[in-house]
């Protein structure tokens, strides 16, 4: 398939040339694709900001990298980016680079920026139905340039955690996920929960795959296996007729109808109190109602960085349900958001997306 975004181009596939070769039968063959990110960024003279550089730049300062006794390709975007600026067209390309790559590679791994990484991680799971090969994000909070920075421990960690095989010689992880510090973590469970921590993601609903401390530690039953033999099937395009709405005291009801007769809009997600609360007021509830009536599906997540949706528990928990919104579980608002893109894009009718909202696809929810 073409895939086209303005200002963004696929750049040639090189090869990392080691500084040694140590005699084995195999080494690991990685693919890097570097999409942008601060990892890779450098401070622009003329404006002292933060923008992202190429990959060449990337891996002067990582020479460690050469040490690694593996063959590791690069794709690089063209014009890499900010991630702040992502859209789905970009987690095209980087399913189209898996893709395109999956039979030559034992690993991928993504360089990503932190700030849209748990989209990403997310999107990626869905479109990638039956990856068995690690597809590995990482980045950094502070350039790989600076004299201290993450970047550079970050990457090699991850080469390493795409590289893993369990003691069958399957590779150890077969899913998306996110490395980051001291943490490997379920792509779609994640979050993003710091803007200065090294440790910068959490997957507050789920436990970690790996703790990276001396040695990388998996907790195997932790780590998602296919339930089928069936292939790699990559899953192009997202609908991105989606909003995202966050409940707050005093929330003007003429305000959530406007956003919700938005033309064109087909699913909401609805961020609300603790376990899935929301006011009781009738001319808000019935606002909802006629949303779902006119066939977009709203599917309740809590603000809450931990716990689940249960609206069994609460009055205010049922009133939303009998309007007709749907329970998302413990789904985070990054997995709950790119599923109802992917959901639409696959041109479901809105009975199909409601019932596999509430199905888990790929470990993003509870059973
Ligand atoms: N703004 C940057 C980005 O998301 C932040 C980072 O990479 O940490 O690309």
């Amino acid at each position: 398939m073409e895939i086209q975004a303005e200002g963004l181009k696929c750049g040639e596939i090189g090869t990392l040339t080691r500084l040694e070769e140590v005699p084995t039968d195999k080494h690991p063959k990685i693919l890097i694709i570097y999409t942008g990110g601060t990892i890779g960024m450098t401070e622009n003279p003329a404006t002292g900001r933060l923008e992202p550089y190429n990959f060449d730049y990337l891996i002067e300062n990582v020479p460690k990298l050469k040490r690694l006794n593996y063959d590791m390709d690069y794709f690089q975007f063209e014009h890499p980016l900010d991630s702040s600026s992502i859209k789905p067209v970009h987690w095209d390309m980087m399913a189209k680079v898996i893709e395109e790559n999956y039979h030559s590679y034992d690993g991928f791994v993504i360089l990503h920026g932190t700030d849209t990484m748990a989209y990403t991680s997310s999107a990626l799971s869905y479109m990638l139905e039956n990856v068995r090969k690690p597809v590995v994000i990482t980045g950094s909070q502070l350039p790989v340039g600076e004299v201290r920075n993450d970047g550079e421990e970050n990457l090699i960690t991850a080469i390493q955690v795409a590289a893993a095989l369990d003691e069958t010689g399957q590779p150890m992880v077969q899913e998306v996920c996110i490395m980051f510090d001291d943490y490997l973590w379920r792509g779609n469970r994640s979050t993003k929960y710091s803007a200065d921590n090294f440790n910068a993601f959490k997957s507050n609903n789920f436990p970690r795959l790996a703790k990276i401390g001396l040695g990388i530690s998996f907790r195997e039953d932790a780590l998602w296996r296919p339930h089928t033999d069936d292939p790699l099937r990559v899953h192009y395009g997202m609908d991105p007729n989606i909003m995202c709405l966050s409940l707050f005291p005093g929330l003007q009801v003429d305000f959530v109808r406007y956003f919700l007769s938005a033309p064109g809009l087909k699913g909401v997600v609805l961020k609300t109190y603790g376990a899935g609360n929301a006011p009781t007021d009738r001319h808000f509830l019935e606002a909802l109602r006629e949303t779902v009536d006119r066939g977009v599906v709203i599917v309740n997540v809590t603000q809450c960085n931990n716990g689940m949706v249960d609206t069994t528990l609460y009055e205010t928990g049922k009133g939303l349900a009998e309007a007709g919104v749907i329970s998302g579980r413990d789904l985070t608002t990054e997995a709950a958001i790119t599923k109802l893109m992917f959901l639409f894009a696959r041109n479901y009718d809105a009975e199909t997306v409601k019932r596999m909202m509430m199905t888990p696809l790929v470990g993003e929810m509870h059973e």
